[in-house]
C-alpha cells in the first residue's frame, strides 16, 4: 500500500465560475485558473500521482497548453485514474478537505462525491469530501481563495 498527498489553491475572483468536484456552485466569486480551476479535482489528482510517484498534475497537464484551457478537471482526473491503473495500482480510498469561507458546500458534497467516484471508476464510499472554513483568517478566511488538501491510499493491483 502507498499513500499520496495533494494540495491545491486557487484565487477567487468575480466573473469566474466556482467549480468543485465537477459541480458548479452558485457564488459571487469563482476560481481563477487555466482549466476550470477545480481545486478539489486538482488536489485529488496530485495525491493520486504522488502515491504512485508519477509526478504532479502540472507536469502532466501544463497550463501552457491550449488544449487544457477551460477543460473539465473531471476529465483530467479520469486520465490520472487511467495512469494509476496503467502503472499497476488501484485506488483504495480518497479523503479530502475543502477550505472555503463561503458559500457553504454541504448541499453539493454528495454530487461532488458521485462525480469524482464516477470519473475514477470508484464507488461513492471510496471518496470522502469534507468542508470547513478558515474562521475568517488568512486568504481563505478573507474570501480571496479556496484551498484543498487530499490524501489517498493506493495498492498494487494483483492481476
Ligand atoms: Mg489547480
Amino acid at each position: 500500500m502507498r499513500v499520496g498527498f495533494g494540495y491545491d489553491v486557487h484565487q477567487l475572483v468575480e466573473g469566474r465560475k466556482l467549480i468543485l468536484g465537477g459541480v458548479t456552485i452558485p457564488s459571487s466569486k469563482g476560481a481563477l485558473g487555466h482549466s476550470d480551476a477545480d481545486a478539489l479535482c486538482h488536489a485529488i489528482g496530485d495525491a493520486l500521482l504522488g502515491g504512485a510517484a508519477l509526478g504532479d498534475i502540472g507536469s502532466h497537464f501544463p497550463d501552457s497548453e491550449e488544449r487544457f484551457a477551460g477543460i473539465s478537471s473531471l476529465l483530467l482526473l479520469k486520465e490520472i485514474g487511467n495512469l494509476i491503473s496503467d502503472n499497476g495500482f488501484k485506488i483504495s480510498n480518497i479523503d479530502s478537505t475543502v477550505i472555503l469561507e463561503q458559500p457553504k458546500l454541504m448541499p453539493y458534497i454528495q454530487e461532488m462525491q458521485r462525480n469524482i467516484a464516477e470519473s475514477l471508476g470508484l464507488v461513492d464510499s471510496q471518496v470522502s469530501i469534507k468542508a470547513t472554513t478558515s474562521e475568517k483568517m488568512g486568504f481563505v478566511g478573507q474570501g480571496e481563495g479556496v484551498s484543498v488538501f487530499a490524501s489517498v491510499l493506493i495498492e498494487e493491483d494483483e492481476i
